[in-house]
């Protein structure tokens, strides 16, 4: 599942379509066949109102937390287009849906938007979990409304120390809350263990039981793996895929993420929380 990295750079390569015209969009039989059994694959909204995206020109691409955003304009009036991945979305820029060289990729396109200088830009997805959606503002979508700032804005660290803090998370497990965007947005399952194993914290611990300063610590690995995966092109396993198809490095550089050892050659554990694989050494972290 794309995490804060993949996403911002998936919104980096995406920037190039800036300032291009949507003239016509294509929907998949997924996409509309769900909509007819009220399911909203994908298009999260009645698909009448997504129409609205036809002739609106791409002002600008942003990104919160896992969220991409395209701010569009049509008829002097601004809206934005919101996306999420899921488990395994992608977008491409191509001229022809053969242009997608990995098999799986061209043949689950969900949504195709024609743009004015011929290009297509594609988003695929193999499971289907990825959304899109119309809304007049952001503020007023509330999963971006209530997220937690960006670990790049200075207020972050205090915001994510202060509301662990809070008490409301005392009895929780420190993993599956980092992973909350309203604790610091961004973090998903495998950063989580990375960043747990680099600030010497056991994922099982509970909030109440961690300093301040560990909360310090842990939001400075949190931001350190960001960094680091930002600068290997993200990871690359099962279905992340950059928009020009190409892939990232930073599955080499796990250091307990689907391992069995650590860097200190313990032996890792493992352990399902929240329905999600955790990996983490008992030996350095506690
Ligand atoms: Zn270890």
């Amino acid at each position: 599942m794309p995490e804060l990295p993949e996403v911002e750079l998936v919104k980096r390569d995406l920037e190039k379509i800036i300032g291009l015209e949507i003239v016509d969009y294509e929907l998949s039989n997924y996409v509309i066949n769900g909509h007819k059994i009220n399911k909203r694959t994908i298009v999260k909204q009645p698909l009448d109102e997504f129409r609205r995206v036809q002739n609106s020109t791409i002002l600008s691409i942003g990104r919160r937390g896992k969220y991409m955003y395209f701010s569009l304009r049509k008829e002097n009036i601004e809206f934005n287009l919101v996306a999420h991945l899921g488990m395994s979305g992608a977008f491409f820029i191509v001229n022809h849906l053969d242009e997608i060289s990995e098999k799986n990729f061209k043949k689950h396109w969900q949504v195709i938007f024609h743009l004015l200088n011929g290009q297509m830009l594609v988003y695929s997805d193999i499971r289907r979990f990825g959304e899109m959606r119309i809304v007049e503002s952001l503020e007023g979508f509330k999963p971006i409304a209530e997220m937690a700032p960006e670990y790049t804005e200075e207020i972050a660290r205090a915001h994510f120390i202060d509301t662990l803090k809070s008490g409301r998370y005392d009895e929780s497990f420190i993993k599956p809350i980092i992973m909350d965007s309203k604790i610091l947005p961004g973090v998903g399952n495998i950063y989580a263990s990375e960043a747990l194993y680099l600030s010497h914290i056991l994922p099982t611990k509970r909030v109440k039981n961690i300093s301040r300063e560990r909360l310090s610590n842990l939001f400075d690995a949190i931001v350190e793996v960001f960094e680091l995966s930002l600068s290997y092109g993200g990871s690359t396993i099962s279905d992340y895929r950059s928009v020009t198809g190409g892939s990232g490095e930073m599955q080499n550089k796990f250091k307990v993420y689907g391992l069995n050892t650590c860097p200190e050659g313990h032996t890792l554990k493992t352990k399902v929380m929240n329905g999600r694989n955790t990996y983490y050494c008992t030996k350095c972290q506690r």
